[in-house]
């Protein structure tokens, strides 16, 4: 994957979305799409907290900027909150004995909307009328900035920066007279892209946006229901996978079972097909596919649409990883790891300098030299950002005397913003946005560049290619066919000095 502005650590929001510009580096992947943010959630299990720890720890690559945990004991709400990694602070025994109870829900953070500071770190809680109220946000509110002005206008008082507090708010207000159907009501005035997982005193709430934007999974751990991200935070504690969330569902459990509502009209889901491409993990199953499989999938279709002649095939580790062996299985060219990861350098904030960049990038990624010198090697990545990241590439396996490099990224150009939790650069910061593929080849410097086509990628996951008229996925950063209204984006268009103050302000 390549570059990506990491928004990270309290700087300089954009206006438009809060996108944050500090980066951090994490060498060949460092400038890599960002999912913003995994959640956890545990109903009736003596051990909440403690399990709520280790599926955060399996989410870490959905976020790594903060973590938090928010548990009840059947008389009071906990709450730890950190910056830094799970591991950083749910590994210590102490602070899970601060986290007492039965029901915890948790949320590991990458900072889309709203800075990286403490007040931001999720779940956020709060005292309603109707009793205290967790919440924890995988994706962005498209109407947020929106919904924070009219609540502050209102004379709300916001205690974070993030758009999930919106709901709080929305919440908070509701003049409904059960919790859940506050909670309902809150969900139809939001629009974008979300999976949520809440509690109150007596429960733990589950919900994916209509169109099922973002992924929710239900799982079971000694007959306890989770609802979580992605299964590979069931498989760390053992737990059973049941099922997926359906868009637009609303999944409570209590002391009396498990009750669904689904208060929205049926809309043919649009999931965010970057989670096969990159954002979620490869042991996981996303909608029932092997994220593994459908990622050889894109590879094999890459070599089916634009293979050219070379000895071996090197992935860009890890996420590059799936795609190349899919791609050596079907052009039948040997398989090599051209590039060695070092895993015990861990993610770096680093300012932004050129030279820091540069020294983080040999600092953790290394050329196998053996495998590549005097070859024509084709390098595979999962997808392409700046550019800036392919270009150290390609220029390490010269340097370590490769004969020829030819570029591959099994997804396709990425040509459009991500308004629904992705910190994704607007479009003039996207390299295939704004030049033409023998423009980037140039810049990168390598031999030949391909992408996936659209349709490759529709193929590869069993479509016979993408229907204009009912596409399968939210692929809107490809296509532009953004599968919501965009109230925040359109407002700022047209009134820009309002919003965009109140998203200064955020
Ligand atoms: S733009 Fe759409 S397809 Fe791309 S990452 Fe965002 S939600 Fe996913």
């Amino acid at each position: 994957m390549d570059e990506m502005q990491n928004p990270s650590a309290d700087a300089q929001l954009d206006p438009r979305f809060g996108q944050a510009a500090i980066e951090t580096q994490d060498d060949l992947e460092g400038d890599t799409l960002r999912e913003e943010c995994g959640v956890f959630g545990i109903f009736g299990h003596p051990d909440a907290s403690a399990i709520t720890a280790l599926g955060l720890h399996a989410l870490q690559h959905r976020g790594q900027e903060a973590a938090g945990i928010v548990s009840y004991d059947g008389a009071r709400f906990h709450s730890e909150r950190r910056l830094g990694l799970v591991g950083d602070t749910f590994s210590r025994r102490e602070v899970i004995e601060r986290l007492p109870g039965s029901v915890a829900v948790g949320h590991v953070r990458y900072s889309t909307t709203g800075a990286t500071i403490l007040r931001n770190v999720q779940p956020l809680f709060a005292e309603l009328n109707a009793g205290g109220f967790a919440v924890g946000h995988n994706g962005n509110l498209t109407n947020g900035l929106t919904l924070r002005r009219d609540l502050v206008r209102g004379g709300a008082m916001m205690q974070s920066t993030t758009d999930t507090e919106v709901i709080l708010h929305l919440v908070a207000q509701s003049r409904r007279s059960r919790f859940i159907e506050r909670f309902i009501e809150a969900l139809r005035t939001i629009e974008g892209a979300y999976a949520l997982v809440a509690m109150t005193n007596k429960k733990l709430i589950g919900a994916r946006d209509p169109l099922g934007i973002r992924p929710l999974v239900l799982g079971e751990l000694d007959g306890c229901p989770i609802l979580t991200s992605e299964t590979c935070a069931l498989d760390i504690i053992g737990a059973k996978f049941i099922r997926d969330i359906d868009p637009g569902e609303v999944i409570v459990f209590d002391d009396n079972g498990a009750q669904t509502h689904k208060p929205f009209p049926l809309r043919p889901p649009r999931p965010c097909v970057f989670e096969y491409i990159y954002f979620s993990r490869p042991d996981s199953i996303v909608h029932g596919r092997s994220v593994y499989e459908v990622r050889k999938n894109f590879g094999a279709q890459l070599a089916r649409e634009s293979h050219v002649d070379v000895d071996v095939v090197v992935p860009v580790p890890d996420s590059g990883v799936p795609a190349a062996v899919g791609y050596a299985q079907y052009s039948g060219v040997p398989f090599e790891l051209g590039i060695i990861r070092n895993h015990y350098v861990g993610r770096t904030f680093i300012q932004p300098t050129q030279a820091i960049r540069e020294s983080g990038v040999r600092m953790k990624h290394s050329a196998n030299r053996i495998a590549i010198e005097g070859k024509r090697i084709i390098l595979i990545d999962d997808s392409l950002v700046r550019g800036t990241t392919s270009k150290k590439i390609v220029r390490m396996m010269r340097d370590a005397g490769a004969r020829e490099v030819h570029f591959r990224l099994a997804s396709p150009p990425i040509l459009y913003p991500d308004y629904y939790g992705i910190d994704l650069p607007d479009r003039g910061g996207l390299l295939a946005a704004t030049h033409s593929i023998e423009e980037m080849r140039e810049i990168i410097g390598a031999d030949s560049l391909a992408f996936l086509s659209v349709d490759g990628m529709y193929r590869a996951m069993g479509y016979p290619g993408r229907d204009s008229t009912n596409p399968k996925f939210a692929d809107h950063c490809f296509t532009g066919d953004y599968p919501t209204n965009l109230t925040d984006q359109d407002q700022i268009e047209h009134q820009p000095r309002q919003l965009s103050l109140l998203a200064e302000a955020s």
